[in-house]
């Protein structure tokens, strides 16, 4: 690219935002505008994934919506007597089969969600320009002129850069404009009522549901601030006309709860939403890109949608990063459409599966098999409890890409494995194109003492980490050697290498002492694989004379199992041209 503009990121809900932090975190300049003159205030995607948590620890967000966050409670559905409940947990937790650092989703209103991350991205020197449209655009071979409306003056001004991200949302035009078909279905008799209420007389230990979802059904969440509650009403024995004041609220949650102890004092917030599941069928025209629900809307049942918007950002940002830098060629952007439309395509069969149980039609499969598929659907009408529970596929961890042409997986038996399958590869074998797993480790450095940390701690948002095995302290000298035939590749600003030593490594001061010069000048980092977890989680076989490769993307996915150095050159050349040498 001749000239280096700035990107413009349309839309300012989490998606917009998170593409905006990520690529300045990233060395890119960037400009976010939203069309509103206040932000967003409704509680709407509330459920974080754990899958999400790990990406957002990518950008250093995490810590912060685990502050802001509850953990998910129990889910607690009445009997018609309206007291009488029985509670079970809403969704699955990650298990114990690796160290996970976020087992479980967190609870969040999205508006807090949205104010933490633009205080994220004011700390990166950036803020939103509200009340700034975007109303049209064009581009070229170069760039993109883009048409801005501002919306208290009338003034239109043009602004060029190099590449437009559209995270206008479900109702955006971008994707009018690039003339991208958006196919699925809009279910206008599939409604819920959503809302912030402020409620007095109950617990927030439990997310409370009164009624049957499959007729008229009323719930509270608790959020973690004050009596701050996420309201959903549904169910097709609802009123034609859905109220949106605070008296007629109150009068729908004592028809259907039965409690007159309880105390809706305060809508904050309130909206009527309306099934559309839909997708586009691509996901970007040469420099204009659609992110989140830009791309993709869906049932809010599964909880799946501003999550998938996230990953989707995520996963274009570290591409963009390196066309913009000239790291690699255009092509590479064309993968962000070839490895997110598949798991976008399968969010929307599975959050669709839950939306048809929750009004009352049968689900085409069930999720876990805890309903028994859809003939025990089709004979029973589901529970709240069936609809609510969140099997741990929604979790995202098994979210893949293994098809992708920038994923390299060198190991024959390996290679063959696997029919696509978008959101489930936890539990097959780990392989190119998974995320990369986490696990406990010693980090050694020379100067200090060494430290226990984890392996996604390591991971970052602006570089790839090279993962080299090794058998013991002995072979870094050899390593060192090896590393040499790539030291073209290894630009410290955009790779990071890292030795993982077997367990039982002395890593106290004898190994400092056998530790090379180019060791201790920090261009490779040594980990000691304090439990052998390392090896068992990437399936490796036990320690062997010679050097495996890991490549690790910088969305935190498996980029390249390679059985050698020249493996790890014929990943970065790969991915250099966008998986079209
Ligand atoms: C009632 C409700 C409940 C929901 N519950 C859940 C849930 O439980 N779990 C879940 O994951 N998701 C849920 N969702 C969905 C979730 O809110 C969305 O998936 C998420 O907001 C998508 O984020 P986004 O950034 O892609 O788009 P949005 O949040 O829609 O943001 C798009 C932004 O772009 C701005 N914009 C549009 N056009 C322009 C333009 N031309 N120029 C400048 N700015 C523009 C808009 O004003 C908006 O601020 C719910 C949604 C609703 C409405």
């Amino acid at each position: 690219m001749s000239v280096r503009l700035p990107v413009l990121v349309v839309g300012a809900g989490p998606t917009g935002l998170i593409s905006a932090i990520s690529l300045l975190k990233n060395g890119v300049p960037v400009r976010i505008i939203e069309k509103r003159e206040t932000f967003h205030g409704g509680i709407r995607g509330s459920g974080v994934t754990p899958r999400t948590l790990e990406v957002l620890s990518l950008i250093d967000v995490a810590q912060d919506v685990i502050d802001s966050s509850t953990a998910p409670l129990d889910f607690s559905s009445y009997e018609a007597d309206g007291h009488t409940a029985k509670s079970a947990p809403w969704a699955e937790g990650a298990g114990t089969a690796q160290y996970y650092a976020f087992p479980e989703a967190r609870i969040v209103s999205q508006a807090e969600f949205e104010a933490l991350l633009r205080k994220h991205l004011g700390n990166l020197g950036a803020s939103v320009e509200t009340g700034k449209e975007l109303i049209g655009f064009e581009q070229s071979d170069e760039k993109v002129m883009a048409r801005i409306l501002d919306t208290s003056t009338g003034n239109e001004e043009t602004f060029l850069c190099s590449f437009l991200v559209g995270a206008d949302g479900a109702k955006g035009r971008i994707r009018r404009i690039l003339e991208i078909p958006f196919v699925g279905q809009t279910r206008e008799e599939d409604r819920v009522l959503s809302g912030n209420v402020n409620v007095t007389g109950l617990d927030k230990e439990h997310w409370h549901m009164w009624g049957k979802m499959t007729q008229a059904a009323i719930g509270l969440r608790p959020m973690k601030t004050g009596s701050l509650f996420q309201m959903q009403a549904l169910g097709h024995e609802l009123p034609a006309s859905l109220p949106t004041d605070l008296e007629g609220i109150r009068k729908l949650f004592q028809s259907i709860s039965h409690r007159d102890d309880i105390l809706i004092h305060d809508v904050e917030w309130v909206t009527e939403w309306r099934a559309n599941i839909r997708m586009c069928e691509k996901f970007n025209k040469e420099r204009v890109f659609l992110v989140g629900d830009a791309a993709h809307c869906h049932s809010l049942f599964g909880g799946q949608g501003m999550n998938s918007g996230i990953q989707d950002a995520m996963n274009l940002s570290w591409k963009l990063a390196l066309v913009y830098h000239g790291r690699a060629s255009m092509e590479l952007l064309n993968t962000y459409n070839e490895e997110r439309v598949p798991v976008i395509a399968e969010m929307l069969n599975l959050s669709s599966n839950i939306h048809y149980l929750a009004f009352g039609k049968p689900a085409k499969s069930a999720l876990d098999g805890a309903l028994g598929g859809e003939a025990a659907a089709e004979e029973k009408q589901a529970t709240n409890q069936d609809v609510m529970h969140r099997p741990k596929v929604l979790l995202q961890l098994g979210v893949n890409c293994r098809w992708s042409p920038i994923v390299l997986e060198t190991r024959a038996d390996a290679s063959a494995s696997g029919a696509k399958d978008p959101y489930g590869q936890e539990t097959a074998r780990l392989r190119a194109g998974d995320r990369a797993p986490n696990a406990l480790v010693t980090s050694v450095h020379l100067a200090a003492t060494p430290e226990s940390t984890t392996l996604h701690k390591l991971f970052d948002m602006h570089r790839h980490i090279v993962m080299v095995f090794v058998p013991g302290v002995n072979a870094l000298g050899r390593l060192l050697k090896e590393l040499e035939d790539i030291h073209d590749l290894l630009d410290a600003e955009a790779v990071r290498v890292v030795a993982i030593l077997p367990k039982g490594t002395d890593h106290s001061s004898s190994l400092s002492r056998q530790l090379s010069e180019d060791v201790t000048a920090g261009k490779v980092q040594l980990l000691v694989d304090k439990d052998a977890e390392v090896r068992r989680v990437y399936d490796l076989d036990a320690v062997g004379a010679a050097f495996t490769y890991v490549v690790v993307r910088p969305d935190g996915v498996i980029g390249s199992f390679a059985g050698d150095v020249s493996g790890v050159r014929k990943y970065f050349e790969v991915l250099k041209a966008g998986g079209r040498p």
